[in-house]
């Protein structure tokens, strides 16, 4: 891929998306078509990044092509459908998705080299590039999730600092150490192209970029993994990055008045609302055991009932409680988790009716929604005004049902 006789448009323009092409003729793949064509205008998937995407007219009729492969050696639109016959049309590329390609894999190269500047050397394995995202997979043992905030802060740096980004194809000869290769690429070719961001980095490369490190307006990081012998980075640039991190901001922005809490401090204040929510569930569970520990029932002619009014419990704890209850012999259980929305939930054990028969129409009185069967029934109430008398309401329900 890296060597290339006579070099393509999109390696000297990126930026042309209008293109007159000649469609040779047209194959079905795997339920799509292939649209062939003979100049060399868009550029195919390869190299873990995506193909072009457009729309190709011939006289009235519009195809739009979602991907853009090499195979045989031939170029190929991939496309739901496809002009009828071979012939003279009109190439429009979706420029949109074309920059945002340009700028995440010019992203990449910026991120890659300041990543090799804090580490060493590092090798890149996995990477895709397409006009959503891009993402790469560095293999080193001393990543650091600093180390990749510290090359994003470079990165941003390199942008602001409008670097012109150009390339040129070479012998393979005249490679120098400075240049980034990937392993044997250099022995494999007679001619590399090699993409320089003038006073920061070169590397060999056969993809498409920006020509100034300025289009790419912003790279931010927001997804990562890291292992013991590789790290995996996601990341957007562009309008996009720009919109996203705006959007974060302003999400916190919207809770500073409600929660009183200077922004800087956002992580701080994350730790304390999770020191909180521990705090929360280990007290949850202690009046879990202490609830279950001393069972108090009413009886009902020979039938046991126990309602319980507990806050903060969801479906799941409410299955927890009912099985560390242990019923024995005919029992109701009714538990309510009062909030905007109230949980119920009803357990009934060697009763002679099902769950519902007990619940059913009282949840309905009083504009509850849910359902059940055997001896489980569980509903939800919204927009409940207050809580405690509509747990009261239930139980006589329940407890009338029960008596009948
Ligand atoms: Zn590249």
């Amino acid at each position: 891929m890296f060597l290339k006789m006579t070099e393509p448009v999109y390696w000297t323009d990126p930026k042309k998306s209008t293109f007159e092409v000649t469609i040779a003729g047209v194959e079905s793949v795997d339920g799509r078509v292939h649209i062939a064509v003979l100049e060399d205008v868009v550029r195919p998937a390869s190299g873990g990044q995506a193909g072009d995407r457009g729309e190709v007219s011939i006289g009235s009729e519009k195809f739009t092509f979602s991907g853009c492969v090499r195979d045989r050696g031939s170029l190929f639109l991939v496309a739901e459908k496809g002009p009828s016959e071979a012939g003279r049309a009109t190439l429009t590329l979706d420029i949109e998705w074309r920059t945002a390609m340009m700028r995440n894999h010019t992203g990449e190269h910026l991120f890659a080299k300041a990543l090799t500047d804090l580490l060493g050397d590092v090798t890149l394995g996995r990477i895709w590039i397409d006009g959503n995202h891009g993402s790469v997979e560095v293999l080193s043992s001393n990543v650091t999730l600093d180390a990749l905030f510290n090359a994003e802060r470079t990165v941003n740096e390199i942008i602001a600092r409008c670097l012109p980004v150009n390339s040129r194809v070479v012998k393979a000869s005249e490679i120098d150490k400075e240049v980034r290769a990937r392993e044997g690429v250099t022995s494999k070719h007679d001619r590399l192209r090699i993409v320089e961001v003038e006073g920061f980095d070169k590397s060999a490369c056969s993809g498409i970029h920006v020509t100034n490190t300025e289009e790419i307006l912003v790279f931010k990081i927001i997804d990562y993994g890291i292992e013991s012998d590789r790290a995996h980075v996601e990341f957007i640039t562009g309008s996009r990055a720009v919109q996203q991190l705006s959007d974060i901001y302003n999400e916190v922005l919207r809770r500073k008045t409600t929660y009183p809490f200077q922004v800087e401090q956002i992580g701080a204040v994350l730790d304390k609302s999770k020191e909180i929510r521990e705090g929360f569930e280990a007290m949850r569970d202690k009046l879990l055991e202490t609830l279950t520990r001393n069972p108090a029932y009413d009886t009902i002619g020979g039938v046991r009932f126990r309602a319980e009014i507990l806050p903060g419990f969801d479906t799941h704890l409410m299955k927890r409680f009912v099985k560390e209850s242990k019923m024995k012999g005919p029992t109701v259980l009714l538990l309510f988790s009062p909030g905007d929305k109230c949980q119920v939930m009803l357990r009934t054990n060697e009763m002679p009716e099902e769950a519902r028969y007990y619940i059913e129409d009282g949840m309905r009185a009083h504009g509850g929604v849910g359902g059940g069967r055997g001896e489980v029934f569980t509903c939800g109430f919204t927009g409940v005004e207050d809580p405690q008398v509509l747990f009261e309401n239930l139980k006589t329900h329940i407890v009338n049902k029960i008596s009948a």
